[in-house]
């Protein structure tokens, strides 16, 4: 048996068997990413769509997707590549390696293009080629982004954060029940993630609100005053200079039958974390 130390499940595996992220599986003895290189999605999305709304505004970036993801959210938007994988390689992905991509990016320079974002699925199950794709851009002189759930163990991230430049994370709820019977994730898990990447690189932060899930006022106040109280960020500032963006929820995947969040409700939500928090944005509305 091989045993995972990327998230909080530390899957144990049998050689051939993956892991439920459906992108990591024992080989050898090891626990190895199935999908090192191949990539499901590749476009040059402006920055702000990832979303980031303080790094970089105007400019775009190449944004980079492979399969699967640890978490198994009920809405969504990018179930096909993120709720697929299982060690099957679909024909719809195309072999791109580290040095590839590096080379696509700065061939977008021109295109305002800013460096690589990994985003789509998540990106942390297959960690070491982000890893070693933000080597290659950093040393053409460009930036990388990480779009994440963050549920990931501190040990995978400080791999990471020396080429990572900006994130955007998920704070997808403020409840333990959310996360763990919702999302199938770890909230403690997290709120460390973001934490620790919150010191070390520029990070915003994106709640979608699901109606009657995590739509409370008492859980968005406690949720921005946690930010807000963050102690350590990078660049000098402080928690409440956090971006978050509260974002509305569109029916998708298992969750298509229900209804979209209110704009009312967003606009109320984002009145309540701009008692705590300089930089809120209203998302999908
Ligand atoms: S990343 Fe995948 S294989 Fe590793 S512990 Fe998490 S779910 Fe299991
Ligand atoms: S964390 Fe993101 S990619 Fe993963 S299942 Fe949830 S919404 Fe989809």
């Amino acid at each position: 048996m091989a045993r995972c130390d990327v998230c909080f499940r530390h899957c144990e595996l049998r050689d051939g068997q993956t892991g439920p992220c459906g992108a990591r599986a024992a080989e050898g003895g090891e626990v190895r990413p199935v999908y090192y290189g191949k990539v499901s999605a590749l476009a040059l999305d402006p920055i702000e769509k990832k979303p980031l709304a303080m790094f970089h505004p105007g400019s775009r970036i190449l944004s980079v997707g492979m399969l699967g993801c640890n978490l198994h959210c009920p809405f969504c938007q990018n179930h096909e590549i993120a709720q697929r994988g299982g060690g099957e390689f679909p024909a719809d992905t195309r072999d791109l390696s580290p040095a590839m991509l590096a080379e696509m990016a700065e061939g977008c320079r021109d295109l305002g293009n800013i460096g690589v974002a990994y985003t789509y699925n998540e990106p942390l199950v297959c960690w070491e080629y982000v890893h070693d794709t933000a080597k290659l851009v950093h040393e053409k002189g460009m930036l990388n982004v990480m779009v994440t759930n963050g549920c990931a163990e501190l040990g995978i991230l400080e791999k990471l954060l020396p080429y990572i430049d900006a994130m955007n994370i998920d704070l997808k709820g403020f409840t333990d029940r959310y996360y763990s019977e919702i999302l199938g994730g770890d909230r403690k898990m997290v709120m460390d993630f973001i934490r620790e990447a919150a010191k070390h690189c520029h990070v915003e932060l994106t709640t979608l609100v699901v109606p009657g899930e995590n739509d409370s006022e008492e859980e968005m106040r406690e949720l921005s005053q946690w930010i807000a109280g963050l102690p350590e960020v990078s660049g000098g500032r402080q928690g409440r200079e956090i971006p978050l963006h509260i974002s509305r929820f569109f029916p998708r995947y298992h969750m298509a039958g229900k209804k979209p969040t209110d704009v009312k409700k967003i606009y109320s939500l984002v009145d309540i974390a701009r008692e705590n928090l300089l930089y809120v944005y209203p998302g999908n509305c």
